[in-house]
């Protein structure tokens, strides 16, 4: 017998008639490409997609069709996706940050149609347009009055014309829930990238997955600064979860560095925002230089790589401000996991509490865990014994784009994360390694992701990196690579000392080499690939 429910699509659309219509006058605030901050509401925005929509079926894009966006988080960027969601069609955020021929090659692996572009990004585009194989016309996310001089040989609008071309007197398709809504491609540090195909379910179930409260804990009071940008990982999900919550969306456009962005906290009254570790980094070294306060922020989601031990006091102690560690990946839209503090830890104070939210933490609802053995047995959630991290739920990726990679799920439909990790008795995970990046020495594994932390911990290091490097005896030892902070010059025994009696014995790196500056990959990571072929010579004393 089946319920006797109605049969209400889940599609990213009434998200956005939730927010305009219960919501409406919720502010999205942006700073703009051109410079100025710009502000609008749900309301108005929803009306604007319409009109993208609109326009965009009449430049012929329909159920299915991919159009790129390389864009920053503007007001701008959120109505084209919405617009394009408005119709069946895909929006596909590239990372600007790639290189120009990843760039190129993602594009046409997408068979993107149309490229909606930040001005920012027009000489990129103007490089590699020619090679765009399936673009039809380039759409420049500015009004007339900025827009420069172009040369491309491709058919170009100024956005804001293009979009006066056609009114809001439009209705959303709709179609069934599992259909295409976005994608976006993993950076592909082995092989070609892949493409991550969301759908309209996964995404509405994930928001609403996100905004729980022992998850990012979203709600209508909240002012929202996603400053992870929509190309990373569906954006985090916050043009989803922010608009299901009926919270105030702060946009930081094209500028991330420190003081733009306590300029927006401050400004705007913000009370929760996400991002990289090295985001807070640039913000921290900024409040540490000026003096500056953080007066409103309550809470900020770090993710993306591990969040530094130090990174998490300095927020809670120095500024008043709640440290939320996630983990997640492209694959997973991204949310797998945050450190929000069950009954069982909510207590701690000072080094416990600290301790606690070294770890990822624990999956919402709609993500089930499980860690196993090469064999794939589960290890014991003991807190310690490491292994394959895997995962299954609605919005977790079940193949890429053009089946390649292949079955990337095994029998169960788990999803092999490549990343290794612990479970504790209270379901808290812990990633110690990226399986490629961890260090096999003399047959047992030391967690780079552990040594790093600790390395920064010390007051004279900004950023830290540990790789394996070959040795005869024990096949691969951890070298430390540092970045000093300004005006320091730490040395190999300084740092060495520190570290030593907090970690085993034998995880202590064989040697700490000084440089001036780590290599990060397209979204904000240290590149240990890089490093490695750099280094991959290293002779250890
Ligand atoms: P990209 O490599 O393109 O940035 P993702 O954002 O999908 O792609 O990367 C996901 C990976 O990032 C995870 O598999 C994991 O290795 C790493 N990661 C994400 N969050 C954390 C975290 N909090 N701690 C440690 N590693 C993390």
């Amino acid at each position: 017998m089946l319920g006797l429910m109605q049969d209400w699509p889940l599609l990213c659309t009434k998200v956005l008639d939730h927010a305009a219509t219960y919501h409406g006058r919720r502010e999205v605030v942006s700073r703009s490409v051109e410079g100025p901050v710009h502000r609008t509401d749900y309301a108005t925005l929803r009306r604007r997609s319409l009109r993208v929509a609109k326009r965009l079926e009449r430049e012929g894009i329909g159920l299915g069709d991919r159009c790129a966006t390389l864009a920053w988080n503007t007001w701008r960027h959120m109505e084209v996706w919405y617009g394009l969601l408005g119709l069946g069609a895909i929006y596909h955020t590239v990372n600007p940050r790639l290189f120009a021929d990843q760039i190129t090659w993602i594009v046409n692996h997408a068979e993107d149609r149309l490229l909606f572009v930040d001005l920012t990004f027009l000489p990129l585009v103007e490089k590699i347009a020619a090679d765009l194989k399936t673009i039809e016309k380039i759409i420049v996310l500015t009004d007339p009055d900025h827009m420069p001089e172009v040369s491309l040989p491709k058919e170009v609008a100024v956005y804001e014309d293009w979009l006066a071309e056609a009114d809001d007197d439009f209705a959303w398709k709709t179609f069934d829930e599992n259909t295409a809504a976005g994608m976006c491609y993993t950076s592909g540090t082995t092989g070609s990238p892949k493409g991550v195909v969301y759908s309209h379910r996964s995404n509405v179930l994930h928001a609403m997955a996100a905004v729980t409260p022992d998850m990012m804990a979203i709600s209508s009071r909240d002012r929202v600064m996603p400053v992870v940008p929509l190309f990373h990982a569906n954006g985090w999900s916050l043009a989803f979860s922010g608009p299901l919550a009926g919270a105030t969306l702060v946009l930081p456009g094209p500028r991330m560095e420190g003081e733009a962005i306590h300029g927006l906290l401050q400004d705007e009254r913000v009370t929760m925002t996400a991002a990289v570790p090295t985001v807070w980094l640039m913000l921290l070294h900024h409040l540490e230089a000026t003096g500056g306060t953080l007066d409103y922020l309550k809470r900020v989601v770090i993710g993306g790589s591990a969040c530094p031990r130090a990174m998490t006091e300095a927020f809670q102690t120095r500024y008043g401000v709640e440290v939320y560690h996630a983990w997640g990946m492209t694959e997973m839209s991204p949310l797998g996991s945050i450190c929000t503090l069950t009954p069982e830890y909510a207590d701690l104070e000072g080094a416990a509490r600290l301790d606690i939210q070294e770890k990822q933490g624990h999956p919402p609802f709609t993500v089930e865990m499980r860690v196993t053995d090469d064999e794939g047995t589960d290890v014991p959630w003991d807190g310690k014994t490491f292994g394959r991290l895997k995962v299954r739920g609605p919005a977790v990726a079940e193949a890429y784009f053009k089946g390649e990679g292949g079955e990337i799920c095994d029998a169960d439909g788990f999803f092999d994360t490549g990343d290794v990790a612990h479970m504790d008795a209270n379901g808290y995970m812990q990633i110690t390694d990226r399986s490629k990046d961890v260090i096999k020495s003399g047959g047992e594994w030391i967690s780079t992701i552990d040594l790093e932390n600790l390395a920064v911990g010390h007051p004279d290091v900004a950023e830290a990196a540990v790789i394996g490097v070959a040795h005869p005896k024990w096949d691969e030892r951890p070298l430390l690579v540092i970045v000093p902070r300004e005006g320091r010059e730490p040395s190999r025994d300084d740092i060495l000392a520190f570290m030593a009696g907090r970690v085993a014995k034998w995880w202590l790196p064989d040697d700490v080499v000084l440089v001036e500056e780590i290599p990060h990959t397209a979204t904000g990571k240290i590149k240990k690939t890089a490093l490695r072929d750099q280094f991959g010579d290293y002779r250890l004393p």
